[in-house]
């Protein structure tokens, strides 16, 4: 028995390592030549840079699991903080050092710029979430959700809505109420070390991809990069997927390609049903824009929140990764911010900077790093295919397959962690039942 995996973002990194660790020969083609994805890093002349600044929270337990397993101490590779919430000059709560959920309410209650009926329309909806188990009889956005509950005004704008756009990249009048309510049960509304907020200090591709990929050769996997797979066919018993280079034969393939790059892999008459699932979403970017200031340029939080549309969360680079002066400022979601050309975004984001916080030197150089497609809108009962697919061997894995969760690392590692281990027992199951019919 081998396996091919296709795609070496976290996702397909994560089902290479499971199937490794089940004792599998693994390959594992990548068309780029950085591992990654949606999560890698990206060398530019002035700094290495990632493709776009990526938050982990206390939930993620898969994704640190598997760091551990292939050795990424995340002790070591990520600032791990209590929750804080921190937009500044509006609002700031912090979670108290009391066992959840007391944690939460407990910050609620000395949370700064909320009067208390805000605090207390805030600490109800989480009692009524809490009450119902989370769960919503029917699918509705975010926005609707917030509205039956009657949710104050400013805790929609500075409390829920952000964090809806920055879990789900997508915005409240358009997002899912049930994937924010999984969000919030298992976040916000867990054990309290499930809401810690842990920040990369290095770049996502040393974070987890590169670590595992050492750990995945030390265990006989080929990993090739460069490589983009460009067909998968039934090949008897077992699969062929053809590269520019070759063409090779595999007994299980998990395909880890983003939604968007999928189309041209599912063509098999057996996969029709998958491919048109696929074609129905659609997709929201994420705009990330560093501004390099002087080396002693630093930011109040290592990661704090603005009220602006031009500059949602700014990461102090310097304090997380040793990268003095350079600042990480995210836009998430659809916005006036598509129209502006680079050059013109970056002005107007350090104009932004320089208008919340005082003073601030101007820019020594700008880089803006545009993800059209960097997850796909999270709609109500938007319906995501499951890991397994109708042709054997073949299981799908990505951040958009069916899951409690939105496009996240966190969805991308369980799916491929599941896809791998559905497709072993698949082949155990059929195994049995030909022994049985002997
Ligand atoms: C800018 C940005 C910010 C984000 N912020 C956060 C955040 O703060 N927190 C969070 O949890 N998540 C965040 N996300 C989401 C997270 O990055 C993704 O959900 C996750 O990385 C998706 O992983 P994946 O493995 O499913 O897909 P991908 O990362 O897209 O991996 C697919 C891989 O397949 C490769 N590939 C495609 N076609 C082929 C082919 N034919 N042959 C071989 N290889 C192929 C691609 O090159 C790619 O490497 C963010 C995403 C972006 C873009």
């Amino acid at each position: 028995m081998n396996a091919a995996v296709i795609g070496g973002g976290y996702a397909g990194i994560a089902a290479a390592v499971t199937l490794a660790a089940r004792g599998l020969p693994v390959t594992l083609y990548e068309a780029a030549r950085t591992l990654g994805g949606r999560a890698r890093r990206v060398d530019r002349a002035e700094a290495a840079l990632d493709n776009g600044l990526h938050i982990l929270i206390g939930a993620y337990r898969e994704t640190l699991r598997l760091m551990r397993l292939v050795g990424a101490d995340p002790d070591r590779l990520l600032l791990r903080m209590p929750f804080e919430w921190r937009i500044h000059g509006v609002l700031s709560l912090a979670a108290a050092a009391l066992p959840a959920p007391l944690h939460l309410l407990g910050g609620l209650a000395g949370a700064r710029g909320m009067s208390v009926s805000e605090r207390l329309s805030a600490a109800r909806f989480l009692a009524t979430m809490r009450r119902a188990r989370f769960r919503l009889d029917g699918d509705m956005s975010v926005a609707s959700l917030l509205r039956r509950e009657r949710q104050a005004e400013r805790i929609v704008r500075f409390l829920w809505g952000p964090l809806c756009v920055a879990a789900l990249n997508t915005a409240p009048g358009e997002a899912s109420a049930q994937v924010f309510l999984n969000v919030l049960r298992d976040c916000v509304a867990a054990a309290r070390d499930a809401s810690d907020i842990m920040l990369p200090r290095t770049d996502l591709t040393a974070l987890f991809p590169g670590p595992a990929a050492e750990w995945l050769r030390a265990r006989g996997a080929t990993i090739l990069t460069g490589e983009r797979v460009v067909g998968i066919g039934a090949a008897g018993e077992a699969l062929s997927v053809r590269s520019a280079g070759s063409e090779r034969r595999f007994d299980h393939v998990v395909c880890a390609v983003a939604p968007h790059q999928v189309a041209s892999l599912l063509v098999a008459p057996e996969l029709a049903g998958c491919a048109r699932l696929i074609a129905r979403f659609t997709y929201q970017p994420i705009h990330s824009v560093y501004l390099q200031y002087p080396g002693d340029t630093r930011l109040p939080a290592p990661m704090l929140g603005f009220d602006s549309p031009l500059a949602q969360w700014a990461f102090d680079r310097g304090a997380l990764a040793g990268q003095g002066g350079l600042i990480g400022v995210v836009i998430s979601a659809r916005g006036g911010h598509e129209a502006l050309s680079h050059d013109t975004l970056a002005r107007r984001v350090a104009a932004a900077l320089r208008q919340a916080l005082g003073a601030l030197p101007a820019p020594l150089w700008w880089q803006v790093i545009a993800e059209k497609r960097a997850t796909y809108a999270c709609t109500p009962g938007l319906q995501r295919p499951g890991n397994l697919t109708p042709l054997a061997g073949l299981a799908l894995a990505g951040d958009y397959t069916a899951g409690d969760y939105p496009a996240t690392m966190e969805a991308a590692v369980r799916s491929g962690v599941a896809a791998a281990h559905a497709l072993i027992e698949r082949r155990h199951r059929d195994a049995t039942r030909r022994a049985r019919s002997v």
